[in-house]
C-alpha cells in the first residue's frame, strides 16, 4: 500500500518504520480469515487489513475518532495475522505505533482511564502479591467475575538448593509468583535435574503490561531496569535467560528493537535478546536425559494450548508438543489451535465480552479432545482457561516436574 506520511510523523523513526510496514501490505486479506475478532464480529475494521487501513489513514493525517480507537482496542495483539501474512507484514509493531498516536489524540472516558491505570499500576505493584493472597483467603466469597481472576492458593514445593557450574537466569515476573508460584519452582527443579542452577534476579514486570496499554515510556523504564538488574549475572557467565511465561518471553525478545536507538542500552539489549530462550527451547535438546529421569507413570492423554505469544509472537511451534510426546504424553490434536483463547494480557478485563466468547470457543475445542489435563505455557492463558475448564489446566513444566523421580 502506498502511503503519504503527514508532516507530524514523516521525519521520525516511528514514521519510517510504519511506512515500511504498511508498504509491504498488498491488501490480499488472507489475514482476515485467521483473525479472531474478525471471526466474531465480521467487520472489516475488526480485522487486520481494516486496522492497517485505519492506521495508514492516521499516519497520513486523518484525525482518528473514538471509533478508530475502539477498533484498535478490540485487537488482541495475538499476531495470528502475522503468521498468515504471505508478505511478512509486521502487524504487531505497526499496531504499537498506531495505538500510541491514537492514544495521544483521543481522550478516553474517565472510567476507561481509571481501569487502565489500575491495571498498569496494580498488576506490576509490590502490593499485587499481598492483594492476591488476601483475595485467595476469601475466594469463595468473591463475586464470580472477580473469583475468575483469583486462582486458588497453591503450594510451590521446595526450591532446589544445590549449586551447579551451569547457571541460567530465571526472571520472576510480576503476577506469576503470586498466582501460580509452582511454575517457577517447577522450572528450577527441572533445570536442577539437568544440573543447571536457576538464578532469580529481583521480581519485576517485563514491561509488557504497560507497553500494551500504550504507556510506552513507562514500559521502557521497566525494560532498562530489567537490563540493569540482569546485566551483572550476564557478565558473571549466565548462559541463558529462561522465560517460562511466553507473554514475557515475547516482550523480552523485543528489547533490542525497543532500545535500538539508545546508545547506553542498545548493545546490552541485543545481548539480552541473544540469550533469551523460551523454556521449551532450553529443554528440547535434553529430552532423552529428561526421559530417563521420569518415573514411569500411566500414559496420560493431554492437550496443549499454544499461547499466541509462543506460536505467533515467538514463532515457536510444535516444540512443546514434540517434547511432551518424547516424554511419554499422548497429545490430542487441537482444532483451531491458531486461535487466541481471549486472555491476551489485560484484554480479558478491558474487553470482557469478546474475551469470554473466545474462551468458551477455546474450551469447547479443548474439551472435545477428551484430554485428562490441559497444558499451556503462559500464566494468563492458564488462569483464563482454568476458570471454566472441566479438567485441570497447568503449565506444561508442572506436568513434567510432577513426574520427576
Ligand atoms: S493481532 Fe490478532 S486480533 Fe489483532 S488483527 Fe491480528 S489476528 Fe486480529
Ligand atoms: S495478509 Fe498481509 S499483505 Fe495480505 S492484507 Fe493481511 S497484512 Fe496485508
Amino acid at each position: 500500500m502506498r502511503t503519504q506520511l503527514a508532516d507530524f510523523i514523516k521525519d521520525t523513526a516511528e514514521g519510517k518504520e510504519a511506512e515500511d510496514i504498511v508498504r509491504r501490505c498488498v491488501h490480499c486479506g488472507f489475514c482476515t480469515a485467521t483473525c479472531p475478532t474478525y471471526q466474531l464480529l465480521g467487520d472489516e475494521l475488526d480485522g487486520p487489513r481494516g486496522r492497517i487501513y485505519l492506521i495508514k489513514q492516521v499516519l497520513e493525517g486523518v484525525e482518528p475518532t473514538r471509533s478508530t480507537q475502539l477498533h484498535l482496542d478490540r485487537c488482541l495483539t495475538c499476531r495470528a495475522c502475522e503468521t498468515t501474512c504471505p508478505s511478512g507484514v509486521q502487524y504487531g509493531r505497526l499496531l504499537d505505533i498506531g495505538r500510541g498516536i491514537v492514544e495521544e489524540k483521543i481522550p478516553r472516558p474517565a472510567i476507561e482511564r481509571v481501569a487502565r491505570s489500575a491495571l498498569k499500576h496494580g498488576l506490576t505493584s509490590k502490593l499485587f502479591g499481598p492483594a492476591m493472597r488476601a483475595g485467595q483467603a476469601v475466594r469463595a466469597l468473591l463475586p464470580e467475575s472477580v473469583r475468575a481472576k483469583v486462582p486458588e492458593r497453591q503450594s510451590a514445593g521446595a526450591w532446589p538448593q544445590l549449586t551447579h557450574a551451569r547457571k541460567m537466569l530465571l526472571p520472576i515476573g510480576c503476577v506469576q509468583p503470586s498466582m501460580s508460584p509452582n511454575i517457577d519452582a517447577a522450572t528450577a527443579r527441572v533445570l536442577n535435574a539437568l544440573k543447571i542452577q536457576a538464578i532469580t534476579p529481583r521480581a519485576s514486570c517485563c514491561g509488557a503490561i504497560k507497553h500494551h496499554l500504550n504507556d510506552h515510556e513507562a514500559a521502557l523504564t521497566e525494560v532498562r531496569n530489567n537490563i540493569d538488574a540482569w546485566w551483572p549475572y550476564i557478565e558473571a557467565g549466565a548462559e541463558a535467560i529462561v522465560m517460562n511465561a511466553s507473554g514475557c518471553g515475547a516482550m523480552v525478545k523485543e528489547y533490542s528493537h525497543l532500545l535500538r536507538d539508545n546508545p547506553a542500552y542498545a548493545e546490552k539489549a541485543r545481548r539480552v535478546v541473544e540469550l533469551t530462550r523460551d523454556l521449551a527451547e532450553i529443554l528440547a535438546p535434553h529430552a532423552e536425559t529428561l526421559g530417563t529421569l521420569l518415573q514411569s507413570r500411566k500414559t496420560e492423554r493431554v492437550v496443549f494450548h499454544p499461547p499466541c505469544t509462543l506460536q505467533h509472537g515467538q514463532k515457536i511451534r510444535g516444540v512443546v508438543e514434540q517434547l511432551l510426546r518424547q516424554l511419554g504424553a499422548e497429545i490430542s490434536p487441537l482444532a483451531e489451535s491458531h486461535l487466541c483463547c481471549g486472555s491476551a494480557g489485560t484484554y480479558s478485563v478491558l474487553q470482557p465480552e469478546l474475551s469470554m466468547q473466545l474462551r468458551d470457543r477455546k474450551l469447547a475445542a479443548l474439551h472435545a479432545t477428551q484430554a485428562e489435563v490441559i497444558l499451556s505455557a503462559n500464566i494468563g492463558c492458564i488462569t483464563h482457561l482454568a476458570n471454566g475448564a472441566q479438567v485441570p489446566v497447568r503449565h506444561w513444566v508442572e506436568w513434567l516436574d510432577s513426574g520427576l523421580a
